[in-house]
């Protein structure tokens, strides 16, 4: 049997020739600063992407626009992506959290595929291994679009809080904290795709 596919999400619109191609999704701080999450959630899944291809494991970007492409389009997208693959591949969107909470979270759907939950298992078992000075929130069930609607394996992954000025500057806005987000990433889908080889 070949190895699972992972289907790369990043939430959101980017940036088109300065501006930010979502409403909301962004926060400003009191010095000014504004991140906007389209941004970085790309910037974290482009790392992703770069050290998948350094390990040879082959992927799929749902998203490669900077356009807010419609969420009936990603789910096609990923829909067909299954088809084609003959039910290979699974989605991981990335995103990060609001509410001034600390940590990362996974979402689920009620409805999760026995292997939807082994890979939000793998979110869980590895988050302390990449990141041991924060804490997992859990593994939370809702009915998000992306992840009810689509017939692939599927988890949103909820890395940090944007409006949690210490968290975003130490891992949302730096080099460094982007590419931890991504090896975390990383790891999971290699270990996603061990358990099922
Ligand atoms: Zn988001």
């Amino acid at each position: 049997m070949s190895n699972l596919i992972p289907v790369l999400g990043n939430g959101h619109g980017g940036m088109i020739g300065g501006v930010y191609q979502t409403k909301g999704k962004r926060f400003t701080f009191e010095d000014g600063t504004t991140i906007y999450e389209g941004e970085y959630n790309r910037a974290i899944k482009a790392r992703v992407m770069e050290q998948l291809t350094a390990k040879g494991i082959p992927f799929y970007d749902l998203v490669p626009e900077q356009k807010d492409i419609h969420m009936s389009t990603r789910i096609s997208r990923a829909d067909y992506l299954y088809k084609k693959s003959k039910g290979r591949t699974f989605l991981i969107d990335i995103h990060s959290n609001a509410g001034k909470g600390t940590g990362c979270e996974t979402w689920i759907c009620w409805k999760s595929s026995s292997k939807t939950k082994t890979l939000a298992n793998w979110t869980e078992a590895l988050f302390l291994k990449h990141f041991p000075e924060s804490k997992f929130r859990g593994v939370k069930r809702k009915n998000f679009d992306i992840l009810a609607l689509t017939n692939n394996p599927a988890i949103i992954l909820e890395l940090f809080f944007m409006d949690n000025e210490q968290e975003c500057k130490k891992y949302l806005l730096t080099s460094e904290g982007r590419d931890r987000a991504a090896a975390y990433v990383v790891d999971i889908i290699e270990n996603f795709i061990k358990y099922h080889s």
